[in-house]
């Protein structure tokens, strides 16, 4: 509701306006009350904040790109490349270097890797205790990086490990942390402005940690473009090594058990062809009308939550806020209105083909080629019209 001002209580002092988290407030005196004011404070003096420029000292002291190169068994994950094409552009705005963090055991190739994709420098931490991840080496690693070396961001992977490490090191280092960023970039004060979906998808937020360093951001696996993995030009590599024995670490890893995969079992995220359908597939029975469309251009099928929710597909075959990120060469969207959510999720794909009976479907507002039609005439048309090109 509205502010209720005291106006006995009132001395105009300005402090509530400076306070306000939001920068809800103003006091606005009329001209006469600024002439009072005059003759009572005598010529003002520049206020000098002892706290603030502290602080500002604080955060010039952080400079640099980090970019945390996630990795399992020495295999890096491929988001932690995506990124370092993010980082690379970041550092170039800023005039500063991009430099990869590489923590693990036997994980000395992954520094001419982290060259490839545009480091200018590499540290590293590898010793046994950090074989297998586990929250506790891994953020004690991070946390002495950072401490020592001070870097003004940090991103990472918003995957299990990326998503576990972030909290925690953006927990211990005191810092702020945004989630899943589907972009980034530089402000005129150097902050890093941070943008992702707020309020269940309705709006795109730009977040800025403007008084606290290093600011951290975690993006999701194909959200970023992979960049071109370059020529080799070796930069500075920077060992460190930690005090950490197995002892220190309460948590033993003991077996590892890898998912078998299966039949069923499909990667939507990082498929080259995506054919997805929505509530107005009607029935799961009807999904065979696009596993066929897909089989003819090599891809796989995924689907809006709807039709997930109705059981017509696993959960990891989602597309969406709340599902997979996916950026395909061709996503072709079948009885998909084109919520926010979901097209958040695949917006980036290079071409977007919409089958929609209703032409003011949000989903033509991001199609590449839009069909205003019926599906279960389009798809079976277009899958025989692609067997008859084939042969
Ligand atoms: P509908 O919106 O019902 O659209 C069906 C479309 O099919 C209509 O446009 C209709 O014209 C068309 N159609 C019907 N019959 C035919 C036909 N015969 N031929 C051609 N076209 C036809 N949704 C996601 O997809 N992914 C997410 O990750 C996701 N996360 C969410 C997170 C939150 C917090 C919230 C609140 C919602 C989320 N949603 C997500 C749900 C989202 O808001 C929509 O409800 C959902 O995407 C709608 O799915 P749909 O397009 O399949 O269904």
């Amino acid at each position: 509701g509205e502010p209720i001002v005291l106006e006995e209580k009132c001395i105009g002092c300005v402090k509530c306006v400076k306070a306000c988290p939001g920068s809800a407030l103003e006091i606005v005196f009329t001209p006469e009350e600024q002439a009072i004011l005059a003759t009572l404070s005598g010529p003002a003096e520049p206020e000098v904040d002892e706290e603030e420029l502290e602080r500002q000292r604080l955060i010039a002291s952080y400079s640099g790109v980090w970019v945390f190169i996630e990795q399992t068994e020495g295999e890096p994950a491929r988001v932690s490349w995506e990124l370092s094409g993010s980082g690379r552009g970041l550092a170039d705005t800023l005039g500063v270097p991009l430099s990869a963090v590489i923590i693990g055991h036997d994980v000395g190739h992954l520094a001419d890797e982290a060259f490839r994709y545009g480091a200018d420098q590499v540290y590293i931490i590898d010793q046994e205790v950090y074989a297998r991840y586990r929250t506790e080496a891994y953020l004690e690693a991070m946390c002495y990086l950072i401490e020592k070396y001070r870097p003004e961001i940090v991103l990472m992977g918003a995957t299990g490990m990326g998503r576990d490490l972030a909290g925690a090191v953006a927990t211990r280092v005191k810092t702020g942390l945004t989630a899943d960023c589907t972009g980034l970039d530089i402000d005129a004060r150097r902050n890093l402005m941070q943008t992702r979906p707020a309020f269940g998808g309705n709006i795109m937020a730009t977040i800025l940690c403007e008084r606290c360093r290093p600011q951290m951001a975690t993006v999701r696996p194909h959200v970023m473009p992979l960049p071109e993995r370059k020529e080799l030009k070796p930069g500075k590599v920077i060992v460190e090594t930690l005090p950490l024995n197995e002892a220190d670490i309460f948590t033993r890893v003991l077996e590892i058990i890898k998912d078998k995969g299966g039949k069923d079992k499909v990667d939507v995220a990082g498929a080259e062809f995506i054919v997805s359908g929505g509530r107005g597939l009607m029935a799961k029975e009807n999904f065979y009308l696009l596993e066929e469309l897909a089989e003819e251009v090599g891809g796989v099928v995924g689907g809006s939550r709807s039709a997930v929710d109705a059981g017509w597909l696993p959960p990891e075959r989602q597309v969406g806020q709340t599902g997979k990120t996916v950026r395909p060469k061709i996503y072709i969207a079948c009885g998909i209105s084109g919520a926010i959510q979901h097209l958040v999720g695949m917006q980036d794909s290079d071409v977007i083909i919409a089958i929609n009976r209703d032409r003011e479907a949000p989903i033509f507002e991001v199609a590449t080629f839009g069909i205003v039609g019926d599906l279960f005439q389009v798809v079976p048309a277009l899958t025989s019209k692609l067997r008859e090109m084939k042969r």
